[in-house]
């Protein structure tokens, strides 16, 4: 189910968990076995119900569920709680929140998935980063609202995407991003021009306004490994892998002074 999970002490007595899925443990079949945790596309709604809800069921019982629809934009969604259960996904490609006891969702297959906090405010942010999201800017925009938010030092960790020797792209679009993120410069090992996305988010992140943000980067590349959905590779019929962060409230008795 996991391809990463790791918790982390909060300051506030809580606990910060980070997780990425991997591509295991759900019910969905064909090109889209198993977990397939897309928002849409051609697999089963109802396997994706299913899959989405035993992600939860074990990642963050009885949280509340902020994701989004992404549009490879800039656009970061502040969660506040009013939202509600059955409310609409925000049109968004990064989110935060400063509530204790909601789960943010990111999905990618192949994009960069960002999971993002502040360990002593418990502050956390998530964000998608394709090609456009890494022009745009989408990952410190995420971080510039948790600042707003009340968040200092913040930990960043990215999670599986298509790395810089698998991304070919022509070299117009290669050109493109360079002039706005140098850092993204990639060939592949056929010796073509090629975007490193994840480069591109660490050099963006190293210059985050309000200071560096430091990385544990727990990445793997997508189409290179059959334990992930990669949307070059499954030619548009992919699945989706989840980011997922969250907060848990302080445990009775060890709440903060
Ligand atoms: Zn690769």
């Amino acid at each position: 189910m996991y391809h990463h999970r790791s918790s982390h002490p909060a300051g506030d007595g809580g606990v910060v968990e980070v997780a990425f899925t991997d591509r295991h443990g759900g019910v969905s079949e064909g090109p889209f076995a198993s977990l397939n945790l897309a928002v849409d596309g051609a697999d089963d709604p109802a396997a994706r119900a299913e899959n989405l809800r035993r992600v939860l069921a074990d990642f963050a019982p009885g949280d509340d569920l902020v994701d989004l629809r992404q549009v490879h934009g800039a656009t970061v969604h502040v969660d506040d709680g009013s939202r509600g259960q059955a409310g609409a996904r925000p049109e968004a490609d990064g989110v935060v929140t400063g509530r204790a006891g909601a789960v943010l969702a990111v999905r990618a297959a192949d994009c960069v998935p960002v999971l993002l906090a502040d360990l002593e405010t418990g502050v956390v942010g998530a964000a998608h980063a394709g090609r456009q999201g890494v022009l745009t800017g989408v990952v410190p925009a995420t971080v510039v609202r948790m600042r707003e938010l009340g968040a200092g030092p913040v930990t960043a960790w990215i999670g599986p995407h298509v790395c810089g020797a698998c991304y070919e792209v022509p070299e117009q679009l290669q050109r493109e991003v360079l002039a706005a993120v140098p850092q993204s410069r990639a060939t592949t090992s056929w010796g073509t021009p090629a975007l490193d996305l994840g480069a591109g988010v660490r050099a963006q992140l190293a210059a985050a306004p309000g200071g560096p943000v430091t990385v544990v980067d727990v990445s793997a590349c997508t189409l290179e490994s059959d334990h992930l959905y990669s949307h070059r590779r499954d030619s548009g019929r992919a699945g989706r892998i989840a980011g997922l962060v969250r907060r848990s409230p302080p445990r009775a008795g060890r709440e903060a002074s």
